[in-house]
């Protein structure tokens, strides 16, 4: 059962997401509501629990670990099928080990933000109707406030669910949960010869997927260990994530990461890691060690073939030619040895005319070095060239992937800094217009640009 917060407050609320669970906007103030939300109430029909798991935490076995501050409320019918509902900073557990069961408000407004922000991306993730805090004090380097984030997502299973069972030598277990995952959410998988080989495809196929999305925006996770990876190959749980800003592909979100494991450029292999932490603990079940290797050999090429679609998409290119990946490396470099900005990169690569390079200037005024990129803009524009469709319908289908705004670690900041202070107006605000990453929002203008100079000494870490 949940820990009651004493006297708590609403934060914030995601409107999408109250829309998403028919919730009744006119009662959303009400008390009870919010007494739900914290879980301070518990409805009728909920017998909440928290699941145990286990897992590879930088790359290293960990053992039981298990819902710590998390506790499942059960779920609820949605237009997108069932959601689970789950607070997350509700109290003790039976798996809560050295911690307090507690989540603070910081963290709480970063993972309620970011999990929005990449559901408005287009990108596979858990969801959060709400976060609401309380005046109650807990330990982390310093004392901070406490809080509740109501999160969804169709399942939260974990990779570590499954290595679980297999570490403790339990394969009825093991079978119990990898049927309940088939029949639940990957049905079509029954009528295969293998099941449990084409779960562990499918599984791998969506991790790829989802890995490629968080390439393609600049996204680091920066906690990728196998209890942080869904079944369902949705992003979850939000923590010492960031958006990349200054390009760097060895770029570590994480300060306590500091081998780098989770840097941007290891996201993609560190993803088939985890998938292979995934068939082991499934090898049971498969039979096969060729079977399941067979499964796993499916990252590379779903892996490949999705971040060039995306990267196509980015660069306005309607199909994929000779010569495309050396575009892409010549570019990245060149974002690299230059530090450009990531996503005002691509939002206004967006704005280039195919006969007008005097327009490049807000595009090259990103780069220290000019005549290099003005080279590669040669080679763009003649890449243009080959394909039919003027500057305006290319601009529109590059807005389209490429956003305009996303959650800047210094955004997250400033509008945790007012909460702090009891202003959550901020935090509402930030929420609103990255529901809306590719409009262009002129009255927003200021979230879209460069970190000041104060934001260059923020670091995250995994104090949560
Ligand atoms: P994370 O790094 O947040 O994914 O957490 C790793 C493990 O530690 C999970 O089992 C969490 O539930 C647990 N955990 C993290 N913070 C706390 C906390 N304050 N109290 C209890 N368990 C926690
Ligand atoms: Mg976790």
């Amino acid at each position: 059962m949940p820990t009651p917060l004493p006297a708590p407050y609403l934060v914030a609320l995601s409107p999408s997401a109250v829309d998403l669970l028919g919730l009744a906007p006119a009662r959303l103030a009400d008390a009870d509501y919010l007494a739900t939300m914290v879980g301070n109430s518990v409805p009728d029909s909920s017998l909440p629990l928290a699941a145990v798991y286990s897992g590879h935490q930088f790359g290293v076995w960990a053992g039981q670990l298990g819902d710590g501050r998390a506790i499942l409320l059960g779920d609820i019918a949605t237009a997108q099928g069932p959601m689970e509902l789950q607070w997350k900073g509700a109290g003790l557990t039976p798996y809560s080990r050295m911690g307090d069961g507690r989540a603070v408000l910081r963290s709480s407004i970063r993972e309620f933000l970011c999990s929005e922000a990449m559901d408005a991306l287009g990108i596979p993730s858990s969801r959060a109707l709400s976060v609401a805090g309380s005046d109650q004090g807990v330990m982390r380097e310093t004392v901070e406030t406490s809080a509740v984030v109501l999160r969804l997502a169709p399942s939260f299973v974990r990779f570590g669910s499954f290595e679980h069972w297999f570490y403790k030598n339990r394969p009825e277990q093991l079978k119990i949960l990898a049927d309940y995952v088939i029949d639940r959410f990957y049905p079509d998988l029954r009528a295969e010869a293998n099941p449990y080989q084409a779960l562990l495809a499918e599984v791998t196929r969506r991790t790829a997927h989802m890995i490629a999305h968080w390439q393609a925006v600049g996204f680091m996770h920066g906690v990728m260990n196998t209890d942080n990876m869904s079944i369902l190959g949705q992003t979850l749980d939000y923590g010492p994530f960031g958006f990349m800003e200054a390009f760097d592909s060895q770029h570590i979100c994480n300060h306590t990461d500091q081998q780098g494991r989770y840097s941007y450029a290891n996201q993609p292999q560190v993803g088939h890691w985890n998938c292979y932490a995934l068939g082991q603990a499934l090898l049971p079940l498969i039979g096969e060690v060729e079977a399941a290797q067979e499964a796993l050999d499916v990252y590379q090429g779903a892996f490949a073939a999705k971040i060039s679609e995306l990267l196509h998409a980015k660069l306005g290119l309607s199909s994929e030619l000779d010569g495309d990946q050396a575009l892409f490396d010549a570019m990245f470099s060149l974002m690299h040895e230059n530090h450009v900005d990531f996503t005002l990169f691509f939002r206004r690569l967006g704005g280039l005319q195919l006969d007008n390079p005097a327009a490049d200037e807000p595009l090259r005024d990103l780069f220290i070095d000019r005549p290099a990129f003005d080279a590669w803009a040669v080679s763009y524009r003649e890449r243009l060239r080959q394909q039919d469709g003027g500057d305006a319908e290319r601009k529109a289908a590059m807005d389209a992937v490429n956003p305009k705004y996303v959650l800047r670690n210094y955004l997250a900041q400033v509008a945790i800094e007012k909460a702090q202070k009891k202003d959550f107006t901020e935090v509402a605000r930030l929420l609103s217009v990255l529901r809306r990453p590719f409009d262009e929002q002129p009255e927003h203008e200021h979230y879209a640009a460069l970190p000041p100079d104060w934001a260059s000494h923020l670091e995250v870490s995994c104090s949560s």
